[in-house]
């Protein structure tokens, strides 16, 4: 124990995210807020950190994880050698940050898969660190852990750390990372070990600068060209139905609204069941397996669901911004509505009050959503398939992104895609002969079971 090794691992967010807590409820601010240390500083929790690099080890060196990590078989078991001691928000150059991280807020809902509608209280507003904000983490390892190997295990890493990983959040990169050795039989040693503490002792340790390389991530992607048909594209309105200053369409919106639809086709045709997935989702549908679930049926004692193969990120929007005024009618009077019933002022034709209200849209529009991630060849026939019947019901109007699509809000058509492969998507035929063949498959399956 004379000689301990620290390590300091500088992460760069590559997509805005963050690891989040639930807010108080009804305290006017967001619902899920970013987590932060004693000092209300934002933080990276070091079991997050653990969490990721624990998996990162078990891909590169499986043989290692449980020697490095510890271990809990039966009655046998053994403590972890790796320490993640904690985390510090810091700026490009490595110096401790003091002032607070600018966040902004992104507002999603859930789709009802019955109605198709937004679903009743799933409206939330979640915190989110801006792309480029960095943590240094400090790790402690004990002698038998050949740092070198550890440090081989950060080469190209790109943890994905926090919520919404799947809609474009969270994706960071190691930036730099340095070791050093702290030797408690040298007096030097020894006054370091005693004059400081916490960060400040990792950090004058760990100088000596270790070689990474920075991961290459372009992987498969789908991209989707859409631009906006006939009516402007509303999301992420604030309560002054203003626009986000991003003017980002979130990768939760467009994965919502693409999943929910492949659901729904997939029950029109009978090949999920009326009442499965939705909310947690089932587990076992095309859709459940390219989109990731959380579905407990499916487990075998190891997690809760499945994470998602597709990444969906956040969409650019380009185009002019209008706002435009709308106002409930009064049932009654033809005037504009009341706040409520109760509320004892009739608004007539023209006077200003009620429920006017004004918020703006993006006319003449164009985003270009973007699916990235490794599809093994049935999963990725089947997603093809739904997304062609999607894209299909997209161009005819029967689905829209954003809010407000039954009122002339958010009807796109399709102008451009690619798929990985320089491939093609199938065609309408198709992809129904695809729907053809899965029920055969599955009436087979039935057949074989009964
Ligand atoms: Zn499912």
């Amino acid at each position: 124990m004379s000689r301990q090794h620290y390590l300091r691992i500088r992460l760069v967010m590559m997509e805005a995210g963050g690891v989040a807590r639930p807010a108080p409820q009804r305290s006017q601010a967001a619902d899920l807020v970013i987590d932060t240390d004693h000092r209300g500083m934002p933080q990276l929790p070091a079991t997050s950190f653990a969490g990721a690099l624990r998996q990162r080890v078990r891909e590169i060196r499986p043989d290692a994880v449980d020697e490095w990590f510890g271990f809990v078989q039966g009655s046998e078991s053994r403590a972890s050698g790796i320490w993640v001691l904690g985390s510090r928000l810091v700026d490009a150059t490595g110096a401790l940050r003091s002032g607070p991280a600018t966040t902004s807020e992104v507002t999603t809902t859930a789709i009802d898969r019955h109605s198709g509608a937004a679903a009743v209280r799933t409206l939330r507003k979640t915190q989110i660190l801006p792309a480029g904000t960095r943590f240094e983490i400090y790790v402690r390892c004990d002698a038998g852990i050949p740092m070198a190997d550890l440090v081989r295990c950060l080469n190209d890493w790109a943890p994905l750390v926090g919520h919404s990983t799947s809609t474009g959040r969270g994706r960071c990169e190691v930036e730099e990372v340095r070791t050093g050795t702290l030797d408690l039989s040298t007096s030097e040693g020894l006054l370091t070990w005693l004059t400081t503490s916490g960060p400040d002792l990792v950090r004058s340790v760990a100088t000596k600068v270790e070689p990474v390389s920075r991961p290459d991530v372009a992987g498969a992607t789908y991209t989707l060209t859409f631009r906006t048909a006939d009516g402007p594209l509303a999301f992420s309105l604030n309560s002054d139905g203003e626009l986000p200053s991003s003017r980002r369409l979130p990768g939760a919106s467009i994965k919502g609204v693409i999943r929910s639809r492949m659901e729904y086709i997939l029950r029109s045709v009978g090949l999920l069941n009326e009442y499965a997935c939705g909310g947690v989702g089932c587990g076992t549908c095309v859709v459940c397996q390219v989109f990731g679930h959380s579905a407990k049926a499916n487990v075998k004692r190891v997690s809760v669901g499945q994470r998602a193969l597709l990444r969906v990120h956040d969409a650019p929007v380009t185009g002019v911004v209008r706002k435009r005024s709308h106002a409930p009618l009064d049932r009654w009077t033809g005037g504009v509505a009341m706040a409520s019933k109760d509320e004892p002022k009739v608004y007539v034709a023209n006077s200003r009050g009620g429920l006017l209200h004004t918020f703006e849209g993006v006319e003449e529009g164009q985003f270009t959503a973007t699916f990235v991630g490794e599809l093994p060849e049935r999963l990725k026939v089947g997603f093809e398939a739904l997304l062609t019947l999607v894209l299909a019901d997209i161009e005819d109007g029967l689905v829209g992104f954003g809010r407000a699509t039954t009122r002339g809000y958010g009807s796109v058509s399709l102008s451009a895609v690619t798929v990985p492969g320089e491939g093609s998507l199938p065609t309408r035929e198709q992809a129904q002969q695809w729907v053809v063949d899965e029920l055969a498959r599955q009436s087979d399956s039935e057949g074989a079971l009964a």
